[in-house]
């Protein structure tokens, strides 16, 4: 099978060969050591600004998207929560449930935020920001330069959501003004499901520890404490995190975080061109869309977004990525993070120029 997917995505051998060992034990300064360099290279690669640090949690994305609103803001807080599709929608969902006073902006599925969808909340008392850097659910990209203005401008904190967008387009916690940001390991780090990232800057620090959270395993303030000898508080997916420390120093050596922004960049164009004369139209115009992921929706009329995924699957072996939801019918996604070759890019543009020859598409 071939996979694109938005995560799980292709590992590299490297990381692979990791996964065929032992777990060694981890309550030892070497695999403190570890956890230093990880936490030292994934602040660098986040352009976070000096005395950050990271919670590396032990759960999938979404327990770092719940984390940070238990740790980040309480019921004094008043927060804009981008909904533009279902990763938006869930951060609306976890500010429900733990009473986080929200105003949610809704976007028409597709589209991105705009500088007058945002005017209407200048000077509003909100304290609090929460977006998707992409919305792996429409591929759209947000205007991260700015919201992150506007954050400034206003006094907010802003959190923002980078699981799939980390890597894949370019993200600069300095530049941006964000506070704090979260990415995960089966997205564009291409590592096993397992575990998730917070990078936090000092004012994220400041927050969780003056919040503590009522929790015990999503404890900020304990993780911090821990990590401060490289240690978590509890058992970490330990081979996760060795495969991270040799997937962030191969990075570095190989051209850093610009370099995976690059080839994130020609991947997805390489797509994007080989499909131009497809029956397809973009879900998210190409000026808004990232480079982790293209939306597509079938033009035939009667042609099944979900069937041609399951076509795909099962007669091709090749995995795309089916929507949820009110899109399952008309969008699927390619995802382009990963180890994802142009050669096997072209096996799948000729799955799609077979099914439009037995007229499925
Ligand atoms: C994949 C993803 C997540 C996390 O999903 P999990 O299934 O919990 O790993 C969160 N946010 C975005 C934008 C994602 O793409």
């Amino acid at each position: 099978m071939i996979n694109f997917t938005v995560g799980p995505v292709q590992m590299d051998k490297e990381t692979r060969k990791i996964g065929m060992e032992e777990i060694p034990y981890f309550r030892t300064p070497e695999f403190s050591a570890i956890m230093k360099e990880n936490e030292k290279l994934l602040c660098s690669f986040f352009d976070a600004p000096e005395n950050s640090r990271v919670i590396f949690m032990t759960g999938s994305g979404t327990s770092s998207m719940e984390g940070g609103i238990m740790n980040f803001f309480t019921s004094e807080d008043k927060v804009l929560v981008v909904n533009g599709g279902s990763f938006g929608h869930r951060l609306v969902e976890i500010c429900q449930i733990h009473d986080i006073p929200y105003t949610e902006i809704k976007l028409d599925y597709g589209k991105p935020l705009t500088a007058e969808g945002l005017a209407q909340f200048e000077n509003a008392g909100y304290t609090g920001f929460a977006l998707q850097l992409c919305e792996t659910s429409t591929g759209v990209l947000y205007d991260m330069n700015l919201i992150g203005d506007f954050c400034k401008r206003n006094n907010i904190f802003l959190f923002v959501d980078a699981v799939s967008g980390f890597m894949a387009d370019e993200f600069s916690m300095k530049n941006m003004h964000v506070n704090a940001a979260i990415t995960g390991s089966q997205k564009a780090l291409a590592l096993p499901p397992s575990m998730s990232f917070t990078v936090m800057d000092e004012t994220a620090i400041a927050r969780a520890q003056k919040i503590n959270v009522k929790s015990l395993y999503f404890n900020y303030p304990m993780y911090l404490k821990d990590g401060e000898r490289g240690q978590t508080p509890f058992t970490p997916a330990v081979a996760t995190l060795l495969m991270l420390n040799e997937k962030l120093k191969r990075i570095e050596k190989t051209g850093g975080i610009k370099h995976q922004n690059e080839l994130a960049k020609e991947r997805a164009q390489y797509f994007r061109n080989k499909i131009k004369d497809l029956p397809f139209k973009l879900f998210s115009d190409a000026k808004d869309s990232s480079n982790c992921v293209t939306a597509l929706c079938p033009t035939k009329p009667g042609v099944n977004a979900h069937k041609i995924f399951e076509i795909i699957k099962d007669e091709y072996d090749m995995w795309i990525c089916p929507n949820g939801g009110d899109m399952a019918e008309k969008v699927f996604r390619v995802g382009h993070i990963g180890n994802i070759t142009n050669k096997e890019i072209d096996k799948l543009v000729k799955a799609f120029k077979d099914l439009q020859k037995r007229n499925l598409l």
